[in-house]
């Protein structure tokens, strides 16, 4: 009860400080005070199992990259116009995880300001402006990309250049056509782009459409569209800010999967295990244009402390093997959410990549009918039981399960138990 006065007084001030634009997550929302490894802890001590935080990738408050920054902030902190050993390091290890055609790397301090650098440089590469993205898609907060971000619903506007495209759904298609579809879709943006005098910059997609609703699969169902923009003229911007630094478990970006090289590729949240660093890597040729016509200066992007944090990041990453480790408890769990689905007729997909997994609930199997309304009920039953994790799709009727890469199968164990007692009261309530 304390927690619930609690909680009721804090998001009163929450909202008379802060104004009526931000949401809590919950119908009762959650006060964390502390963090570590993969739980949350509130003021009573009470930990929180956390299943939904990919920008705490590797752990929470991790000793290795809390160090990093407290070393480098008493250290030497600065802005990006001078020299510094930090920046060129990190670029190094990371273009050395990136396909060779990626030459050079920037850094900002947002996702959204990644997708938004990389798209001046795709419209300056071209000569276009056209941008086409899924059609509930997420891209960042910015005014160019809240444009081309559906997912925040009917208060946002489309951008007259932005073509919105059927997302691909690996639980309602056909698994042979799903690429074929998605091409068409770009196909049919370009044209109608054209139609109205415009041409394709670029495609930009979340390679495991998160918001969309989680789509991994079939392997290289990207390929086609990737074609198809760049037979338009335009570049493929690969959105790695979800999928990115080992979640899929098989590769250290999501666009692997599909076999195809990215010309542009976004990177944020997990970078910086919490600490605001991203970028994207570039190929010099798509990059050349942007480098003659504009300059570019990220007064923190960059900056030394956030060179060391994402080094220190890197560091974990390899030094704990977390991308096997979400490969293999990936494939754990959704092998255990599969068989709860044996036992629960509301569960009607598993899917996903790695440590990325969405299960979808229905409220009939053999109609494929999304039930948001159980969705709802389990995701804040799953927070009474001090499990958290969302939901996402259009319907959003798919639970969201995206933990921290040092998840283990007991982690993974506790999770499919509480989910199995929260969906036996949630059906039956
Ligand atoms: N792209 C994707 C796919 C995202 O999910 C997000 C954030 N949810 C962003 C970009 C924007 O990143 P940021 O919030 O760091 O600006």
């Amino acid at each position: 009860a304390t927690d619930t006065v609690d909680s009721a007084a804090l998001l009163a001030r929450r909202t008379r400080l802060l104004g009526p634009a931000y949401r809590t997550f919950y119908d009762t929302p959650f006060h964390p005070v502390r963090g570590e490894g993969v739980w949350l802890y509130d003021a009573q001590g009470r930990p929180f199992l956390d299943a939904y935080n990919n920008v705490a990738s590797v752990g929470h408050s991790h000793p290795h990259v809390v160090q990093a920054l407290a070393r480098q902030a008493a250290t030497l902190n600065t802005h990006t116009r001078y020299l510094h050993e930090g920046v060129l390091a990190y670029a190094e290890r990371l273009l050395a995880l990136l396909p060779p055609e990626l030459g050079h790397a920037m850094f900002t301090c947002t996702g959204s300001e990644a997708n938004d650098l990389a798209l001046r440089i795709a419209r300056t590469h071209t000569g276009a402006q056209g941008l086409i993205v899924t059609q509930f898609a997420y891209h960042g907060v910015t005014a160019s990309l809240a444009e081309a971000s559906p997912s925040l619903g009917k208060l946002v506007k489309i951008g007259p250049n932005v073509r919105t495209i059927p997302a691909p759904d690996s639980y309602r298609q056909d698994p042979d056509s799903l690429g074929r579809q998605l091409a068409e879709g770009v196909r049919a943006a370009i044209a109608d782009l054209q139609a109205h005098g415009q041409q394709a910059a670029a495609l930009l997609v979340d390679t495991v459409f998160s918001s969309d609703g989680i789509c991994t699969a079939p392997p290289g169902f990207l390929q086609e569209a990737v074609q198809a923009i760049r037979a338009a003229g335009g570049v493929f911007i690969a959105d790695e800010v979800q999928p990115g630094f080992g979640r899929t478990g098989e590769s250290m970006w999501g666009f692997a999967r599909h076999g195809v090289v990215p010309d542009i590729v976004t990177l944020g949240k997990p970078m910086g295990n919490g600490h605001p660093v991203a970028g994207l890597a570039v190929r010099p040729e798509v990059m050349a244009a942007f480098g003659r016509e504009c300059r570019y200066f990220n007064t923190f992007g960059g900056n030394p402390v956030s060179m060391a944090v994402a080094s220190a990041v890197l560091d974990v990453i390899e030094g704990e093997g977390l991308q096997a480790n979400a490969l293999a408890v990936g494939h754990y769990l959704r092998e255990q959410l599969r068989q709860l689905a044996q036992r629960h007729e509301a569960i009607g997909d598993v899917r996903g990549a790695g440590l990325f997994i969405g299960l979808e609930l229905v409220a009939d199997r053999a109609q494929r009918t999304p039930d948001a309304a159980l969705t709802a009920r389990v995701v804040n039953g799953l927070r009474q039981r001090q499990v958290l994790l969302s939901a996402t799709g259009e319907q959003a009727s798919a639970l969201k399960i995206r933990p921290p890469l040092v998840f283990s199968r007991t982690h993974a164990d506790q999770l499919v138990e509480a989910l199995d007692a929260v969906l036996t009261e949630a059906v039956a309530g």
